[in-house]
């Protein structure tokens, strides 16, 4: 087994937040002082999706939700630990680092690693590997400019704490600048040198491998050092080729080739921390891991980046369990989910309910999005076994907003998902080959 470092940090904990209720558990070190950072003894109003009543709490809350974000959807019998502090970090009145986080180490040839000579991120390296590779460190450290809002950093600017929502004017939405950068610590980004096309300590990386250059059709498992400097600038050209973003790439309406390829970003002059390791900004609607943070933006093709580079997705397996936003149908077979995407939000679809009763039945479910009254869109799930020896999926909506349903066979593992885009009024599926019988 090979390691590379490529952080150091040794601070004292003093508090510990689990993520309790998913497969994956996410711990939060706090490695703040008293009354600082994420320890902010100053009293703030409440604010929407987040109930804490002080700045620290309020800090807290919304990492809190950022780290359940990625629990939720990430499988792994390992627990990652995510080591927080808040800090002044570089800033002037008009520019500033606003916060940073990385895998705090890279793993080769651990055991079970899938390719030999080739760098996975701690969380991913551990997660494949089934145990901790070294328990004595975090997998992932996080920073946060304490000093924005002073009238010495970024004036103007101040964080927002709140959930699920568009941040107000002049404010940073803290939640979404660390979902995004929870996503690098799991391994979203090269650890090449972009500007010498060198890999780290000679070894290939898991993302790197599913980068291409489009024109040449290479990879840059592919390329030479100098050829993997051109494909960093070549806007437009750099796309990613893996199988999970492919097929989930039609529900983009921009930043995607006809092939299923997505673009990343290569601006033509390098951006050292932004080229290569972020989608393209031509991505429509905004994806979560653009270079840029945009108001409340997107996971359409983000998680399924992760997934290509190693991760699996929780509930590929095991029993459908109902609760808000997951219906059962077909005596619990199928698991129901829906995803959906507004101009400004975006969000889990939630199960329905007409006069108090779930409207839910043993074969079909109605979804609503933005109020508990306003039905959104109904789906089917048909045991036509002995017509054609396979269960249909007929769904469609009342809106024009984007969504995509996921369907799990649970006795199968097989899945399928429908999408639409944001913009255009519902497409209608009806899929008479969606599972197979018995
Ligand atoms: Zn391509
Ligand atoms: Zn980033």
């Amino acid at each position: 087994m090979r390691r590379a470092a490529l952080l150091g940090l040794s601070i004292a904990v003093l508090l510990l937040t689990a993520i309790p209720g998913s497969a994956t558990t996410i711990t939060i070190v706090n490695a703040d002082g008293p009354g600082e950072g994420f320890n902010d003894p100053t009293p703030v109003a409440a604010v929407t999706g987040n109930t804490g009543t002080t700045v620290g709490q309020q800090r807290l809350n919304a990492f809190a939700a950022a780290a359940a974000y990625w629990a939720n959807r990430l499988s792994s019998s390992v627990a990652i630990t995510v080591h927080a502090q808040m800090n002044p970090l570089s800033c002037s009145p008009t520019s500033g680092v606003i916060g940073s986080a990385g895998a705090a180490d890279f793993f080769s040839d651990f055991p079970s690693a899938p390719l030999a000579g080739t760098w996975y991120a701690s969380a991913l390296a551990n997660k494949l590997a089934g145990f901790d590779l070294d328990s004595s460190t975090p997998e992932i450290n996080a920073q946060f400019n304490s000093s924005v809002g002073n009238s010495t950093c970024l004036t103007g600017l101040n964080w927002w704490y709140g959930i699920g929502v568009t941040q107000p004017a002049n404010t940073i939405p803290f939640y979404e600048i660390i979902r995004h950068e929870l996503a690098h610590g799991l391994g979203f980004l090269t650890i090449v040198n972009p500007a010498t096309g060198a890999r780290a300590l000679g070894q290939d990386d898991a993302f790197m491998l599913f980068l291409e250059d489009h024109s040449t059709g290479k990879t840059w498992g592919q390329m030479s050092d100098v050829e993997r400097v051109v494909s960093a600038k070549d806007p437009g050209d750099l796309h990613w080729v893996g199988p999970h973003v492919v097929t989930a790439s039609s529900i983009l309406a921009a930043g995607r080739h006809p092939s299923g390829h997505v673009q990343m970003y290569a601006p033509a002059v390098l951006q050292q921390g932004s080229s290569v390791s972020h989608w393209d900004t031509a991505l429509t609607p905004d994806e979560l891991m653009e270079p840029n943070a945009t108001p409340h933006p997107a996971d359409l093709v983000t998680t399924q980046l992760l997934q290509d580079i190693g991760w699996s997705l929780q509930q590929t397996t095991g029993a459908c369990i109902g609760d808000a936003t997951t219906a059962c149908l077909q005596a619990g077979r199928f698991e129901v989910k829906v995803d959906w995407q507004s101009t400004t939000t975006n969000g889990a679809g939630q199960v329905m309910s007409f006069g108090g009763q779930q409207a839910e039945s043993d074969e079909s479910v109605f979804w609503w999005f933005f109020s508990p009254t306003n039905f959104e869109m109904g789906v089917k799930v048909l045991n036509a076994c002995t017509v054609n020896s396979k269960f249909w999926v007929f769904l469609s909506g009342l809106t024009d907003q984007g969504w995509t349903v996921h369907i799990r066979d649970t006795q199968t593992g097989a899945t399928q998902t429908y999408s639409n885009t944001l913009g255009q009024l519902s497409r209608t599926f009806a899929d008479t080959s969606a599972f197979t019988c018995p």
